[in-house]
Order: structure tokens, then sequence, then C-alpha cells
């Protein structure tokens, strides 16, 4: 399968502090790959320095083609490549659909007009968006603003989108919902970054995945497989339930 994207050899500090150390890390074409791990392991600052917010050194490939450093978050975006950041960044008095239009902003510069079929395609994916299309982006649900700011990465029509914890603050059933939709975008072509450190639900959604642990991978290999990696069932997804109930005090 080609490469997408293909990392070599990437680090990333702030100052003297280095968040991310030589990260080899691959997402094929049409693939969901994630990345897991607990707080402050990297995994924000690697996908700030991908999109070309944060200066690395190493290698990063993009369809084959370098990506350089005077390459900016402008650049990357015309190539295809979107980031949907923790904090949604969405224009919260601003309608839904004048949030959506903003994403298609990029492709508008270059000339493409077609962003009202492209609003047509999201709000297929997202029909309670579509209901909600003139509410104002601050009044939505938790789960709305996700599928808002998905929804406004897709109107840039990318090839790569890089998704930092999807599923933060939000319930459960409204968590199984985003993933249900992050993997029926497989259908529409893009591959996709995951950022997530709900392990369980990501693994399950994924091709492969990579454990990112204090700015270093210390494992990886495909989603199925990992999900079963005693080191992984005992840090992310939590010790499987014993048999023998422990006796408790009378
Ligand atoms: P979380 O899951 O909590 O979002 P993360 O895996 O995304 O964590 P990062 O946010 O990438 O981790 O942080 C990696 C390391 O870099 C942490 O030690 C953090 O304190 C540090 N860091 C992040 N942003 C900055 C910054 N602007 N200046 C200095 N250090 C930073």
């Amino acid at each position: 399968m080609n490469s997408l994207l293909e990392v070599r050899g990437l680090s990333v500090g702030y100052g003297k502090v280095e968040a991310v150390r030589t990260l080899d890390l691959r997402v094929g074409e049409g693939q969901i790959v994630s990345l897991i791990g607990p707080n402050g392991a990297g995994k924000t600052t690697l996908m700030a320095a991908l999109i070309g917010l944060l200066p690395c050194s190493g290698e990063v490939f993009y369809q084959g083609e370098p990506l350089l450093p005077h390459h900016d978050v402008a650049h990357r975006v015309g190539l295809g490549m979107a980031l949907v950041p923790e904090s949604r960044e969405l224009f919260a008095p601003m309608s839904v659909e004048d949030n959506l239009c903003l994403g298609a902003f990029s492709r508008y510069r270059r000339g493409d007009r077609d962003y009202s079929g492209t609003l047509e395609e999201v709000f297929a994916l997202f029909p309670r968006l579509k209901e909600r299309r003139q509410q104002a982006a601050g009044t939505l649900s938790g789960g709305e603003r996700q599928m808002l700011a998905i929804g406004r990465a897709l109107m840039g029509k990318p090839r790569l989108l890089m998704l930092d914890e999807p599923s933060l603050g939000l319930a459960p059933r409204i968590i199984s919902e985003i993933f249900t939709i992050i993997e029926g975008l497989r259908q529409t072509g893009v591959s996709i970054l995951l950022v997530e450190q709900n392990a369980r639900a990501a693994l399950r959604a994924s091709d492969y995945g990579y454990v990112l642990e204090v700015g270093e991978l210390v494992l990886q290999g495909p989603a199925a497989e990992l999900a079963e990696d005693p080191k992984v069932i005992e840090t992310y997804l939590g010790r499987r339930a014993t048999t023998t109930p422990t006796p408790q005090p009378a």
C-alpha cells in the first residue's frame, strides 16, 4: 500500500525540552492509524509539527514528496492536510453553516467554487448539523461541536485528516457515534491519523496503531494485534475482568 504520510526520525522540542524524539510513523492511503499514549506523551506536539505549526527536525514525506520547513500551514492545507485540534477552534457566534463554509476557504482561494456540493456531502454525513445549520456553533452540544469540527475540516476535501482527541469530554454514547462516523469516513477515501487517549475505541476503529510514551514510540502494530498486547491491555485498556472475585472483608 502506498504511503500518504511517512515520518522518519522526527524530533520536536520546546526550547531545550524534546517533546517528540526521533519518531518514525506511516499512514498508508485509505488507512486509519491511531496514536495512543498518556497525557504529555507528545501526541498534540507531533500533530502540530506535521501541520506546520511547530518547527521540527527529521524528514516528513507527504504523497511521496518532502515537506520542508518553509512549507507553512496554508501550504500544507493546500496539499490536502487538515487538523482538527483538541480545542475544536470553532467560531462560537457564527452559525453551523458559516463555520462549515469557512472550512472551504483555502479551496475557494485556489479558485474551487464547488463548496455548496461539499456542504451537501458533509450534511449527508452529519444530518444533525443540517438540522442545526442556522444555530450558533457556541450553543451546540459537545458531540455536535465535534461533528462540526470534523465537518469543517472535510469542507477542505482533505486527503489526510488528523484528529486530536475527538472523544475528549464526550459521553460514552456520543463517543461511539463519533467513532462510527470516523470509520465511515473511510468510504470517502480520506486517510486518518487519530490521536486518542481512549485506546479501546481508537484501536477498534483503526488499521494500525502506535503507542507513544514520553516522546518516544514504545509499541506499534496492526490495531487488532495491539489491542491484544498485554502491556496495552494493562496500561491503556484496563485489566481484563478476573473470573474469581476478590474476597471482600465482612
Ligand atoms: P495530552 O494527551 O494531555 O494532550 P499530549 O500527548 O498531546 O498530551 P503534548 O501536549 O504534545 O502531549 O505535550 C508533550 C510535552 O510537551 C509535555 O511535556 C508538555 O508539557 C510539553 N509542552 C507542550 N506544549 C508546550 C509549550 N508550548 N511549551 C513548552 N512545553 C510544552
